[in-house]
């Protein structure tokens, strides 16, 4: 497959932190991807809240199956640009491993005791995973990965943190946040990916848990076209059958309002190489018609299923599971695994410890420690 121009091309990358060979059957965003894929966070995501704490049921989507469905989409959409898939695939694989166990509430949490000690960002986390945390590798620590697939990691960044990042790595990935320029178009590509993958799979788990229900959702017009539709052409289709086909007709769509949209900018911008393209204003966009959409079927999830009573209830335990756990570590650092316990900035290590911890594997420690049960 021909790459386009402003593609990202990994004989053009910008390298690694700590120099290493080329090696002869895959290109550099190919071992990105593989190094992720082995790595231990990856294999945490499994055991890892997306909306639905992982206790809760087997079906839901948790951090793993949603990063999958993420780089599904972004292969899928990235080959039809004529971007660069092993990069896409790299950053979707990776985009969440920061994540702390219970999902935002989580991360809610661990922000709120880090106030005082640089907060806790987990765009931010899954930069530290792969560039320090991680332990594999002989001669260095992390994973050693490109500047392009850290550069699409960092999706968000604060000015202080990109200040901060900016200080230890000049001109590196945190650059972008302070004079403005935008990532490489496979990273643009994963961050809208992440947005489609999680509005359709919440619509699937949200009505799976019951929070919603298949009528609620016919004041979401990007849902309720495609749920018309698919009962024109099949009257009597019942229950999930239903669902899964509207939800199917509503990516398909937002999949080929990336591709027609992107394809026109990318037209009208004619970025002669990666670089020229992040230099220019976002390209990898919907249509503002679906962009509208989009934003109109995330408010309703958020004041219909994120903020749902019962979600609220599990959220608020899994906050104070975090809490508790960080004053019993940071109180006792001896309660941690010795690496941990013997690092001088205390708050930090309490903060990647607890990061790295799968939603279950937090609970049982959380009752360790308090002698209490939160989350059952
Ligand atoms: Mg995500």
């Amino acid at each position: 497959m021909d790459l386009a121009r402003y593609a990202s091309d990994p004989a053009r990358s910008r390298g690694r932190r700590h120099a290493e060979a080329a090696v002869p059957t895959r290109t550099e965003y190919q071992r990105d991807r593989d190094r992720i894929v082995h790595c231990t966070a990856f294999r945490r995501l499994v055991y890892k809240t997306q909306v639905f704490l992982n206790h809760e049921g087997d079906l839901f989507r948790t951090r793993l199956t949603h990063s999958l469905e993420v780089a599904q989409l972004g292969r899928s959409i990235g080959r039809a640009l004529q971007l660069n898939e092993d990069l896409v695939e790299a950053i979707a694989l990776a985009h969440d491993l920061g994540h702390t166990p219970f999902g935002h509430a989580g991360q809610d949490a661990l922000d709120d005791c880090m106030a005082g000690s640089g907060g806790f960002e987990h765009n931010l986390q899954s930069l530290r995973v792969v560039d320090e945390l991680e332990e594999r590798y002989p001669r260095f620590d992390g994973l050693n990965l490109t500047f392009e697939t850290r550069e699409g990691i960092l999706k968000h960044c604060s000015r202080t943190n990109a200040q901060r990042l900016e200080e230890s790595e000049p001109g590196g990935v945190a650059r972008r946040f302070l004079d403005r320029s935008q990532p490489s178009l496979e990273a643009q590509l994963c961050n809208l990916a992440d947005e489609i993958a999680y509005n359709a799979h919440d619509i699937d788990d949200g009505v799976r848990s019951g929070l919603l229900v298949l009528e609620q959702l016919a004041e979401v017009d990007l849902f309720e076209q495609f749920r018309i539709e698919t009962l024109r052409e099949f009257p009597s289709l019942q229950g999930r059958r239903v669902l899964y086909e509207s939800i199917r007709r509503m990516l398909s769509a937002q999949v080929y309002d990336v591709i027609d949209t992107t394809r026109a900018g990318l037209a009208a911008a004619s970025p002669a190489s990666a670089d020229q393209a992040r230099q220019a204003p976002p390209l990898v966009k919907f249509s503002d018609a679906m962009a509208a959409r989009s934003v109109a079927l995330k408010r309703f999830l958020l004041h219909n299923l994120y903020r749902h009573p019962q979600v609220m209830a599990t959220t608020d335990q899994a906050k104070q599971v975090v809490r508790e756990l960080f004053a019993a570590y940071l109180h006792d650092p001896r309660q941690m695994p010795p690496d941990f316990a013997a690092r001088p900035d205390a708050p930090r290590a309490v903060a990647d410890y607890i990061a790295g911890m799968t939603d279950r594997f937090a609970a049982r420690e959380h009752e360790r420690v308090t002698g209490r049960q939160l989350l059952a």
